[in-house]
């Protein structure tokens, strides 16, 4: 019994209150987690409750990873048997066993959330409406917000307050794209993300034998951050508690951050009318953090008007006051966050992984990963992919990369028919088989597109070619800002990226402007010399490649505010503190989107434990130009006393740093050459030594040829003279060939 030492009276209850529907509602870093992961430990431990039976629903994968673990040490390896995961986790689980009351194969696919957007553009595209109007991304979050709040497409193609709201939205056909891509799912066996929760409620609606069964197997039933519930969730809940009534949910009404994605604080409220005979808790007793950053924290949170009362407070010490860094541009800000969780991580001999940057958007991080990156700092992303690593980043660097180097076959690929000008990918093959057998560069190929394409594809691959060699002048005459700008723009990608209005879409969008920002920094910085794209982009590429070679395992963490939720680290820095960046540009249409706001930024605070840090830049490169930023209202509504204004100067430790940087280009070694590509399993030829490409006007059927690559053949037929005259070549060791004489090199023999 000695593990429930660990718990403070009322967690101690909460543990032992094993019996009936409990809630508690606590503040943040006050052990809720801890409870439940004691409270399942107790109800095997003590309880002799079978693992089997208890389930428990955490916010991540990983969160219920590591509570097993925890368990584990107290009841060994029992723990396993716990069903714990999250919601979508377990839910694909029991939906695979009972597929077939459903009329799915057990083994139904998932589709993620390319694949379902990629179904939607098939569906509008055979529908024929304006994929302008019926963009994926729109449609897909208004079928998912349906389907949250259990809406089937029946129901919506009925329903008159949709209907008017979608015809206000000039989308009436929203509820007809649902229901064929609801059909088409099924017919593909395959399930979205949101039917994973959606077909369990209809399972559960539907098969009451099926949710008899597991309304008895799961005796206990658990839910973590329950304040991020969405009513299909809530639903599915309460369907498995209704027998036993053996129902824990804990939560913080205070860190309801997912409202955007149909979370329902209401399910807080519904709870105690649900269970009237509901057993409340209140944890008011910080661990995790300072007194300092506790109550600020509190001062924080008390300015929003929807809240619980709550009164948090710890026994732990006051600790340092909260540092307010301010920088000059965005890039400082960077530079000054490395160059302290530098000093620190000496002077307190801490690891790299007790620190976080926390931001409120995904493009925040390249100025946080270039500067750690310069003073050899590891680092990981938690939740997002590295900035470089994001499509539309990879998208539009493709673009400059075959603009810049036009033999780069993968940037090709990416470009070719993106945006999309009807060059399939038959037509590329061909392009690629092309170039390889005449052994001329990609380039020749597409600048000559209707030598080896016909029709409309041919015409597209013209005018791309004739794109492609606009931005060629204007990387030869413009600086690599002015130039990549331009690529960005006619190239269609800003535009495709622009029209996405949703949240993704916008993000995608900033990631883009942010780009272009980092190369108008690099333009703008005196040492770069060579301020063509080129160097540019050697740059970027040294740069990712030091990156890749680092061992990961003792790393910073960087990740947004949504996905630090219940994670908890020594020293912490919020970063971005402007207006218009937090509190969002795009969250501001209402009091309760800044209340939401606001509680994120209550959040980001609580996940220090010893330490936080909360910076902003004066200037931010946004748009492409230098804006002057305002300081975030959250700053004013921490309580001054808590705080300490940052006295160093900045351009000290930008000097410093400067030494880091060049420290950190000592290595450089060049571009790696890039592999060759064969493509075929016969040994390539070597040309002979005397090989010299013939004239081959007269060329003959009959005669012998010598092909650099493909080596000794035989001419067995001429085809169409003049410009596309092509010549039909059986060679030893290739087979038969048909090549286009005007590229070909060969050597008559
Ligand atoms: P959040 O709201 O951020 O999810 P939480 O309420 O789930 O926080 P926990 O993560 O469970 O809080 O606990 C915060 C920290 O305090 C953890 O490091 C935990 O081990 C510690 N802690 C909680 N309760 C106690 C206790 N009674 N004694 C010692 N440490 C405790
Ligand atoms: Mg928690």
């Amino acid at each position: 019994m000695d593990y429930l030492e660990g718990l403070n009276p009322p967690q101690r209850q909460a543990v032992e209150q094993t019996e009936g529907p409990v809630m508690i509602i606590a503040g943040a870093g006050s052990g809720k987690t801890r409870v439940l992961t004691y409270r399942i430990a107790h109800l095997i431990y003590s309880k002799g409750v079978d693992a089997f039976n208890i389930l428990s629903l955490t916010f991540t994968n990983k969160a219920a990873a590591e509570m097993k673990h925890r368990i584990e040490q107290v009841v060994g390896l029992e723990a396993r048997n716990t069903w714990m995961g999250t919601f979508h986790s377990t839910f694909a689980k029991i939906l695979r066993v009972e597929a077939d009351r459903l009329g799915y194969p057990s083994n139904f696919t998932i589709y993620d959330t390319d694949d379902s957007k990629s179904l939607i553009r098939t569906i509008v595209k055979e529908k024929r409406l304006d994929d302008k109007v019926y963009k994926p991304n729109t449609v897909l979050a208004r079928i998912s917000g349906a389907k949250n709040r259990l809406i089937s497409w029946q129901t919506y193609q009925n329903d008159p307050y949709i209907k008017a709201d979608d015809e206000t939205a000039m989308k009436p056909k929203i509820g007809e794209i649902y229901k064929t891509y609801q059909e088409r799912l099924f017919k593909a066996g395959a399930m979205d993300f949101d039917d994973l929760l959606f077909n369990t409620n209809v399972l559960f609606r539907d098969h009451l034998d099926v949710l008899n069964k597991y309304q008895q197997r799961f005796k206990y039933v658990m839910v973590d951050e329950f304040q991020d519930t969405n009513l299909s969730q809530y639903l599915i809940t309460k369907k498995l508690a209704a027998v036993h009534q053996n129902i824990c949910v804990v939560g913080d009404d205070a860190q309801s951050i997912y409202a955007f994605r149909g979370a329902d604080i209401q399910n807080i409220l519904n709870f105690e009318k649900d269970y009237p005979d509901l057993f409340v808790v209140k944890l008011e007793q910080n661990y995790r953090s300072t007194k300092t950053i506790v109550e600020a924290a509190n001062s924080i949170i008390s300015k929003n008007k929807a809240q619980l009362k709550k009164n948090v407070w710890t026994q732990n010490e006051n600790g340092d006051l909260i540092e307010l860094i301010k920088a000059a541009s965005d890039n400082e800000e960077g530079r000054l966050v490395a160059s302290t969780i530098f000093e620190e991580r000496n002077n307190k001999k801490l690891n790299n992984s007790d620190f976080a940057i926390l931001y409120r958007t995904n493009s925040q991080s390249r100025a946080m990963e270039e500067a750690l990156r310069k003073m050899n700092i590891p680092y990981k992303i938690v939740g997002g992919l590295s900035f470089y690593q994001r499509k539309e980043i990879k998208d539009l660097m493709a673009y400059m990369r075959f603009t810049v180097n036009p033999a780069d076959e993968e940037a090709f690929k990416r470009v070719i028919n993106y945006p999309k000008r009807g060059i399939g990918d038959t037509s590329v093959e061909k392009m690629m088989i092309a170039a390889y057998e005449h052994d001329i560069p990609l380039w020749e190929v597409v600048t000559n597109g209707s030598s080896f394409l016909a029709g409309r594809a041919a015409n597209s691959v013209d005018d791309f070619a004739t794109m492609i060699k606009s931005f060629k002048l204007e990387v030869e005459r413009k600086d690599a800002f002015e130039a990549a700008t331009s690529i960005a723009k006619q190239s269609g990608l800003l535009r495709e990226l622009y029209e996405d209005k949703t949240i993704e879409g916008l993000n995608r969008y900033e990631n883009v402007q942010e780009l272009l920002n980092a190369i108008k920094e690099y333009v703008d910085n005196p040492e770069n010399e060579d301020k063509s794209l080129g160097a540019f982009l050697q740059e970027i590429a040294l740069l990712t490649d030091n990156d890749r070679d680092k061992d990961q395992s003792d790393a910073v963490t960087l990740m947004t505010i949504h996905s630090s939720k219940g994670l908890e680290f020594r020293q912490v820095f919020v970063v971005g503190m402007e207006e218009d960046l937090f509190p969002s540009q795009m969250m501001m249409q209402s009091r309760e989107d800044l209340e939401e706001e606001r509680r994120l930024f209550y959040v980001a605070t609580t996940r220090a434990m010893e330490k936080l840090y909360l910076t902003y830049a004066l200037s931010r490169y946004r748009f492409g130009r230098l804006l002057n930023c305002e300081q975030s209202r959250f700053l004013e509504e921490v309580d001054s006393t808590y705080v300490k204004v940052n006295k160093r100067m900045s351009s000290a430790i930008a000097s410093s740093f400067r030494d880091y940087g060049s420290e950190g280009k000592s290595g450089f070694i060049g571009l790696k050459k890039p592999a060759m590509r064969t493509g075929t399993t016969a040994k390539i030829h070597t040309p002979s030594p005397d090989f010299k490409p013939s004239n081959t006007n007269n060329l003959q059927e009959g005669q012998k040829v010598e092909h650099p690559k493909f080596g000794f053949g035989d001419v067995m037929k001429i085809e169409t003279e003049g410009a596309n005259r092509k010549a039909s070549i059986k060679f030893d060791n290739f087979g038969e060939k048909t090549l286009l004489l005007s590229f070909a090199k060969l050597r008559i023999l």
